[in-house]
């Protein structure tokens, strides 16, 4: 059968083995953001609607998990914003009831989530991951381009909103995703802002993300591993006790502040010697996750190492 619908599996390193769904046949979005990989809008969408048919993409999951091993997670992301779509809550209700083993994760731009269905409509997902890219007006306008009906004071209330109502339920998670672009949302005054309404809000975890792709924008520039580490201990100085992650991706060993010959050494003498998971290699190297992930970033690019997704697991092995 061929998919129009969902896309991977993808070896995701925050979601593991993800299957992602896509709720649009072109992009359909509210926001026009900057750094966005699908690219310009050529027009704002901000009424919830039917975009596609939720038997077909029920019959495509179903088709794809009859064939192959079960993904780690289903993720509703791709084309545009998922919440937009008004089927999006039959969706996820209709897939925990098929498949209550697999994780059912929403990307969210978060401007839609003061809305009292939206919420309703995303209960029954695991984890929510919502951007909040900037604090102040003038970043939000500058990164995100919202359309003119989602003033920011709502879009941060409603994350904080539906974060105190999802994560009432056992088990739910609310990470919340901070894209960084230097020059706009990258200085001291808007870290610390950022704390305070991280900490308003309530979530579990936060992640710092920068640009890896080309954007919809040209000027739009990847943060470095200095300034996302900055941001990150000011966060934590300003009281930000959750974990913060750095989603960065690496391409050349020149990125890396801190890189060591004899880490990347024993990364590919570990891999030669055969194919390992992300924990296994870091037990074997003496290293960190986070310390060895921008190396396999480097050596992926380069062709030297592939993640392969074997017996419903990741694996990374060196190419011969
Ligand atoms: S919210 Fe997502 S899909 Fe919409 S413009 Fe921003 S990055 Fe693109």
């Amino acid at each position: 059968m061929a998919y129009k619908h969902i896309y991977g599996p993808v070896p995701s390193r925050r979601l593991g083995i993800s299957l992602g769904v896509d709720l649009f046949e072109t992009k359909t979005c509210n926001f026009n953001c900057v750094y966005c990989e699908c690219g310009k809008n050529s027009r704002y969408v901000y009424e919830r609607g039917h975009f596609v048919s939720p038997e077909e993409i029920l019959s495509e999951i179903e088709d794809f998990l009859a064939n192959h091993p079960t993904p780690q997670s289903l993720t509703f992301s791709g084309s545009g914003e998922p919440t937009l779509s008004l089927d999006i809550g039959f969706l996820l209700k209709e897939l925990s009831r098929r498949y209550p083993a697999i994780r059912l994760t929403v990307l969210t731009n978060g401007s839609l989530l003061w809305d009292r269905d939206v919420q309703q409509d995303l209960l029954p997902a695991h984890l929510v991951v919502p951007s909040l890219d900037a604090v102040t007006e003038e970043a939000y306008l500058k990164i995100d381009r919202p359309y003119k009906i989602y003033p920011l004071p709502k879009v941060i209330d409603g994350i904080g909103e539906f974060s105190h109502r999802f994560r009432k339920q056992e088990g739910r998670e609310i990470w919340l995703e901070v894209f960084i672009v230097p020059g706009v949302n990258d200085d001291e005054s808007h870290t610390r802002q950022l704390a305070s309404v991280i900490q308003e809000i309530g979530c579990d975890r936060v992640q710092l993300n920068t640009l890896d792709r080309p954007p919809a924008e040209e000027w739009v520039k990847s943060a470095s591993e200095e300034v996302l580490r900055h941001i990150r201990e000011t966060l934590v100085r300003q009281g930000v006790k959750i974990p913060i992650d750095i989603l960065k991706r690496y391409n050349v060993r020149s990125e890396l502040t801190r890189y060591h010959q004899d880490v990347e050494s024993a990364i590919r003498e570990a891999l030669s010697r055969r194919p390992m998971r992300l924990y296994e290699l870091s037990l074997m190297v003496g290293a960190e996750v986070e310390e060895i992930t921008p190396y396999l970033d480097i050596l992926q690019r380069e062709g030297k190492v592939k993640a392969i997704i074997q017996e419903g697991e990741i694996f990374y092995h060196m190419v011969k």
